[in-house]
């Protein structure tokens, strides 16, 4: 393939964020919308804070979301001798020195300086590389770097604010700025599009990734063009945070989110579709996405928004494809992946699968999320009413509530059963009571689901079936008589 190459390299320190989500889709995009090649390459060269779960979290939050890699998953732990023969040429080009000043050392001698950052000491003394020396940059005194990016046109950056930084650590480690530049030198990659966090490490990654043009010679690699997303923000405008946000994709995952939904709803940060419609299917986000349209102003990352757009798109689903995804919740025995935070309130022998077949369509119209299936069906499977005590103290255990499930109990024995009759009687005793619909349903749904909201009652009450109906009245009556 001659298209662009891209990559995500997503470091594995902690759950999939939600960030690296959106911007392992805008790689997505742009591969799949120019014939390129998207790769994943897994940092995990910070031993103390990887976990394996946190590596095997990468591949399987890109499965989920259907953001599948043309090559890798390359892991950079096994690409360390080309990093190390990377600094070592740069350093045998003089573009690296080696530097034996200790934190203490330069702290002091830069106490009052009004330029902070290392004093640039062991520049020029021909220190002798040893287990106590780190390797650091030579940073041009003078002139800038210009980043030429998509998204924020040339960003400039004077050289005198940068600092020699270091390059190889005296333990022998080459740390991310060079590794990154390297592994993405050696992949040719054509465009790197990652988070605007990143910019800063920019300018450094350019001017190594320049000296080593010059000092492998003959394999010059061209600059990769570079897209630097807009940050993501929550409510309150401040930089999503790990600790107080929701921001690990397995998350959304577990509550019931769908890929297509949150695919959709990322591809809404930081740029929009062209129409005024924001749903929008995955094939037309490929056709009309472009890198050069995306915004520079922070995106808020909005779960209102996003939940909102879920329950879209489950109603969108056909009710084979409803019943079918909403397993993982109601039925987790007979599906390869569960949801890892939560268990079907019911057991495997309680669960009907036919019943649950027939009151689907009333929860589709329904919830946001698949999580909120199993809350609202359960009266439909235990064999104890799930009551709500707040909402039975307030609908049943008063006097009309008690005259209401009273009059209901002798109705229901003998009124057709199908939900316009039940609806009927319904309407009816109320009637005798002085109370609208809404007043008479409510005890009578409280007494069958144990609250006050769920799908429609009546269709409900078919489905239960006049014996479960009129035994769930006379439980209610004898509860609010106990
Ligand atoms: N591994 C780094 C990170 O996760 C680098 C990402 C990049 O260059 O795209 O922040």
């Amino acid at each position: 393939m001659s298209g662009p190459r891209v990559r995500i390299a997503p470091s594995p320190t902690g759950y999939f964020h939600v960030g690296t989500a959106r911007t392992a889709l805008f790689n997505w995009l742009f591969a799949h919308q120019s014939e390129g090649t998207f790769i994943l390459r897994i940092e995990d060269t910070d031993v103390e804070r990887n976990r394996d779960e946190w590596r095997d979290g990468i591949i399987s939050a890109l499965n989920w979301l259907g953001l599948n890699f043309d090559e890798g998953p390359f892991y950079q732990s096994e690409l360390l001798s080309d990093h190390v023969a990377a600094a070592e040429a740069l350093f045998a080009n003089g573009y690296l020195y080696a530097c034996e000043c200790t934190r203490e050392q330069i702290d002091e001698r830069i106490k009052g300086h009004a330029k902070p950052g290392y004093d640039g000491y062991c520049r020029d003394r021909n220190v002798a590389r040893s287990e106590l020396t780190a390797l650091r940059f030579r940073v041009p005194d003078e002139g800038t770097t210009v980043v030429h990016d998509v998204i924020r046109g040339e960003v400039t950056f004077a050289h005198d604010s940068y600092e020699d930084f270091i390059v190889v650590k005296s333990n022998g480690n080459v740390l991310y700025p060079l590794a990154n530049a390297v592994d993405d030198r050696s992949m040719t990659i054509t465009h790197i599009i990652r988070g605007e966090d990143l910019l800063p490490t920019t300018p450094k990654q350019v001017l190594m990734w320049e000296a080593l043009n010059h000092c492998l010679g003959v394999e010059t690699v061209a600059l990769p063009r570079y897209a630097h997303l807009p940050m993501l923000v929550n409510e309150q405008r401040k930089k999503l945070s790990k600790r107080k946000d929701p921001v690990a994709v397995e998350s959304y995952r577990d509550q019931g989110f769908l890929p297509e939904a949150f695919v959709n709803y990322l591809a809404l940060l930081g740029w929009s579709p062209r129409g005024d419609e924001e749903i929008v299917p995955r094939a037309t986000l490929v056709e009309q996405f472009r890198l050069e349209d995306v915004s520079h102003s922070p995106a808020f990352f909005d779960v209102k928004k996003l939940s909102h757009m879920n329950g879209e798109y489950i109603r969108a689903l056909s009710l084979e494809a409803f019943i079918e995804a909403a397993t993982p919740w109601v039925a987790p025995w007979s599906s390869d992946w569960r949801p890892s935070d939560r268990e079907a309130p019911w057991t495997r022998e309680q669960f009907d699968p036919a019943l649950f077949n027939h009151v689907a369509h009333l929860v589709q119209e329904r919830v946001a999320t698949l999580g909120e299936i199993p809350a609202m069906v359960s009266f439909f499977f235990l064999d104890e009413v799930p009551f709500d005590d707040e909402a039975f103290a307030k609908t049943i255990a008063n006097d009309t509530g008690k005259r209401v499930l009273g009059l209901a109990f002798d109705d229901f024995a003998t009124v057709d059963w199908n939900a316009a009759a039940l609806h009927e009687s319904t309407l009816r005793l109320g009637e005798t009571l002085g109370l609208a619909l809404r007043k008479s349903q409510a005890p009578i749904r409280c007494a069958v689901t144990g609250t006050s909201v769920g799908p429609p009652l009546f269709e409900s009450m078919e489905l239960l079936g006049r014996e479960a109906v009129l035994e769930r009245l006379r439980g209610a009556l004898v509860r609010a008589d106990a």
